[in-house]
């Protein structure tokens, strides 16, 4: 498949993708010529109304869900937030929250502010994982207490693609009556869901993670969860969310899930592949190289390696002055020079922390993509290194 922009070697997709030609083309009428409002009575109106409702329909089959458990939203961070909130207010007698060390921040910030804008009214347990990025099940059953309210756990971990077993920890979370939330922002698309078979009772996405736009996201809630909408004002979307949709997007996601369902088994095999060239080829032949994260618990499109004793910051310039885009920690976190919390939380070391690496392929990388990235790192590295005071190479 052809890149979109020929001068750039894209392989920053946890950040963001490249929105798919189809999904395009399906937006394009509702940006044009098909601009009634969804809610009008007349009939110009109620045919893009007709396109909303297909598109819930795509999403759902995606998830293995009904297309009245899916409510479109603008984003993964406002899906994670109403899910949370909803659960608060469903249940105000309940004041704690269970979450992991390496949420997004979309989750992170949301329950520090919960706890200290709150004055602490609200208790948070962050569960803890080991030097490869995973969960403990003994220190997770232990935290669920008659005072949780919900359990947020992310799908897959959006620096190191860790994957957590979230229908496990969704079906211990239902035994004990509590609500459990996933943040699938990086997971859906990548690994197959089946919402109907699990007890997972919230679930966030978002389109730009899949090939559709910026802007738009869902938030999945289980037929018969109790919900307190976070967004009020009109009845759109059955009254869980108020504001006029963004049609054109929703078009767009809906075609981006669609074509997920028929391509992903096969495009994420391609990208796997890609993806475990670049990784086994980064790892042998460049010295104090390691791979954070699980080997086989993992996303098949990313890779986050550390180059020990050089700064992530120094080693993503050099690689954008050879058209290469990658991201060092989260691209939401980048900026500040603090090491990322996931690699601290999984006690990666901070001579190694600081120099991590995220690449993430989609399937509009190529094999030729990645021996470029090949060749170009070692050099990278070697010239970083020898500038570096803690480098006895
Ligand atoms: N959750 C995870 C795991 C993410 O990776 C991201 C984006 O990077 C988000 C939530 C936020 O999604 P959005 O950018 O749609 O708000």
């Amino acid at each position: 498949m052809a890149a979109a922009n020929p001068t750039v070697i894209y392989m920053d997709n946890n950040a963001t993708t490249r929105v798919a030609p189809e999904v395009v083309e399906a937006m394009m009428p509702f940006l044009t010529e098909s601009y009634g409002n969804p809610s009008s009575m007349h009939t110009f109106g109620g045919a893009v109304g007709q396109a909303i409702k297909e598109a819930r329909g795509k999403v759902a089959a995606l998830l293995g869900a009904e297309p009245g458990e899916i409510t479109f939203t603008s984003c993964g961070t406002e899906s994670d937030s109403t899910a949370i909130l909803s659960a608060l207010r469903t249940y105000p007698e309940k004041r704690h929250i269970v979450t992991t060390r390496v949420e997004h921040p979309a989750v992170k910030n949301l329950c520090e502010n919960l706890e200290t804008v709150t004055g602490h009214k609200y208790r948070v347990t962050r569960l803890k994982v080991n030097a490869e990025g995973l969960l403990d099940m003994a220190e997770y059953a232990a935290a669920l207490t008659e005072d949780t309210a919900i359990v947020s756990v992310m799908w897959a971990n959006n620096e190191t693609g860790v994957i957590f077993p979230v229908a496990e920890m969704a079906k211990m979370a239902k035994q004990r009556g509590i609500l459990f939330h996933t943040d699938a922002v990086q997971a859906v698309g990548k690994v197959a869901i089946d919402l109907k078979n699990l007890d997972i009772d919230f679930l966030s996405l978002s389109g730009h993670k899949l090939h559709a736009p910026k802007g738009v996201g869902v938030l999945y809630i289980k037929r018969g969860t109790l919900f307190v909408p976070f967004m009020m004002g009109g009845h759109q979307e059955h009254g869980r969310r108020g504001g006029t949709e963004n049609v054109a997007s929703i078009v767009g996601l809906g075609r981006a899930c669609e074509l997920a369902a028929a391509k992903m088994v096969e495009e994420n095999s391609r990208v796997k592949k890609l993806r475990d060239r670049l990784e086994e080829k980064l790892l042998a032949t460049i010295p104090k190289s390691m791979l954070n994260g699980h080997k086989t618990e993992r996303l098949p499109n990313t890779a986050n390696i550390s180059f020990e004793f050089v700064e992530g910051e120094a080693i993503l310039l050099h690689m954008n002055q050879h058209g290469i885009c990658a991201s060092s920690g989260s691209a939401c976190t980048s900026g500040s020079l603090e090491p990322s919390h996931v690699l601290r939380a999984m006690g990666v070391p901070f001579t190694a922390a600081h120099g991590s690496i995220r690449f993430s392929l989609s399937v509009y990388n190529t094999v030729e993509e990645v021996d470029v990235v090949i060749a170009k790192m070692p050099e990278i590295i070697e010239s970083l290194r020898k500038l570096s005071p803690f480098w006895k190479g």
